[in-house]
């Protein structure tokens, strides 16, 4: 069932408090008397919260029929979108956790800009944390039974129709990256794939690996090899809009590697483990494409996803193999679990023959992104600087914040090769990141504007921002955002 919404623009009757069971509220302090119980939460909130500096969730169950129970905070300044969405998602599992079907929520006592921002982000906090997510216990779980949210003290002729979209986008890419391996082979991965192609009404092409062989693809070919089963591949799925000006094109490229064992240069244990979400950057453009389709979004959109598997093998590659990529740059392998820039190497040359308006790539790429900034933040590189700035900013404005990282030629020195065009990575630097985007600019043809995001945030234990499963979909919420208030210019 799918979840609706109500709006009312006024604070709730006494009558509609007591008929609403599951309550999510957000005051601004000191409370305007507006509504009955006004008093107990406002002093329930100083009892618990009274030597808090900044917002905390506080539980309260209101003295009526229903035993109404509240999850609530009070809002005394302005408070970052990241701050904000961490704190709708505390208040969010305190009522979703009890399946409930249908929950109020109260935004009062904000200037109108911020009432949307703060309804915004209750909406988003609890639309992902009721989305169904895999589960193979032989008991089964109940799901959630949600069908309706009923905002109070705002409303929006928009009726949050992006929210809504980037949630469905953004369940879409956790549930796909929390599928074990043995559940989502590229095969299993493809199949998924045409059905939401389908239902959107999309284009499906698949580049399987013959047609890759024609191209010369030998790059992406060096890994899939390592495969008992040839059924790796490049999908590229076509959005078309009703009313296209077709003046710009964006095309998202993703890696798909849907088990990264390392490879011949095998993983440890410890870092082998949950592997299977290796795939995530490509469910991030998939999630993204879905929402686009979703919101109409007026410019054609392509998403290109590298499918396929690092295994080990007596076919595998090795360190030290020199293999040509589709546009002739010959590459010298240096270590085997750098997989993921030598298929997208291959996949960002072929996507950027078309001459696109703009790429933006996702990849669960480097470890080196994750010791630079952590696990809350993911890395972003371009090869137009100027943007630099306004990156940044809709990481802020979304609450899903990116930092970026140069991208200065010199870098390069450190991918010399004595016998290819380029080494694929390096053994001594500690800047992996940097050198797997200088590796991955290299294969951007006719100078197309590009973005490449270092999913360095793609797995948080416990969740981030709103997102409450350790696996986030980071990404689908930042483009849209992105993309729909032109921060590119
Ligand atoms: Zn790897």
């Amino acid at each position: 069932m799918p979840i609706t919404l109500e709006q009312h623009n006024l604070a709730p009757t006494n009558q509609e408090v007591d008929s609403i069971a599951n309550w999510i509220m957000v005051f601004s302090s000191p409370l305007k008397r507006k509504f009955q119980y006004q008093e107990q939460i406002s002093n329930r909130y100083k009892q618990i919260a009274h030597n808090s500096e900044s917002p905390i969730p506080v539980v309260i169950d209101l003295p009526n029929k229903n035993s109404s129970h509240v999850s609530f905070t009070m809002v005394r300044s302005v408070i970052s979108s990241f701050d904000l969405l961490t704190l709708t998602r505390k208040l969010s599992a305190i009522q979703t956790s009890l399946k409930p079907k249908k929950i109020g929520l109260l935004v009062s006592g904000f200037s109108k800009k911020e009432s949307e921002r703060i309804a915004e982000a209750i909406i988003s906090a609890v639309l992902a944390a009721s989305a169904t997510m895999p589960d193979f216990k032989s008991k089964k779980q109940t799901i959630s039974s949600l069908t309706k949210l009923i905002l109070f003290g705002f409303y929006a002729r928009h009726g949050f129709k992006r929210s809504f979209a980037i949630a469905e986008g953004n369940a879409l890419t956790r549930s796909l990256s929390m599928l074990p391996s043995n559940k989502l082979t590229p095969t299993d991965y493809l199949k998924k794939i045409k059905k939401v192609a389908r239902e959107n009404k999309w284009k499906v092409e698949f580049y399987t690996e013959t047609v890759l062989k024609q191209k010369k693809a030998g790059a992406f070919l060096a890994v899939s090899q390592g495969s008992p089963k040839a059924d790796a591949g490049i999908v590229r799925l076509r959005y078309t809009p009703k009313a296209t000006t077709k003046t710009k094109k964006v095309f998202l490229v993703g890696k798909g590697i849907c088990y990264d064992t390392g490879g011949t240069n095998l993983k440890p244990a410890n870092y082998m483990f949950g592997m299977h979400e290796d795939m995530q950057g490509s469910a991030v453009a998939l999630g993204t494409l879905l929402a686009l389709t979703k919101l109409n979004f007026k410019y054609p959109v392509e998403c290109w996803m590298a499918l396929a598997m690092n295994h080990i093998g007596p076919k595998a590659y090795k360190p030290n193999d020199v293999v040509s990529a589709s546009d002739g740059t010959t590459i010298e392998v240096v270590h085997t679990d750098a997989e993921g820039r030598m298929v997208l190497a291959d996949t960002l040359a072929l996507a950027s023959k078309e001459k696109p308006s703009l790429i933006i790539d996702y990849a669960t790429l480097t470890g080196a992104c994750m010791y630079s900034i952590g696990t809350s933040y993911s890395g972003i590189f371009t090869n137009k600087n100027k943007w630099h700035l306004n990156l940044i900013k809709a990481g802020e404005d979304s609450g899903e914040r990116v930092w970026p990282f140069p991208l200065d030629e010199d870098f390069d020195q450190m991918l010399k090769s004595d016998i290819a065009d380029i080494k694929q990575c390096s053994q001594e630097s500690g800047v992996d990141h940097i050198l797997a985007s200088r590796f991955l600019q290299r294969f951007i043809k006719h100078d197309v504007p590009w973005i490449h995001i270092d999913l360095s945030s793609s797995s948080k234990k416990g969740g981030l921002a709103h997102i409450p499963t350790n696996t986030t979909g980071f990404g689908v919420r930042y483009t849209v955002n992105l993309l729909l208030n032109n921060y590119l210019k």
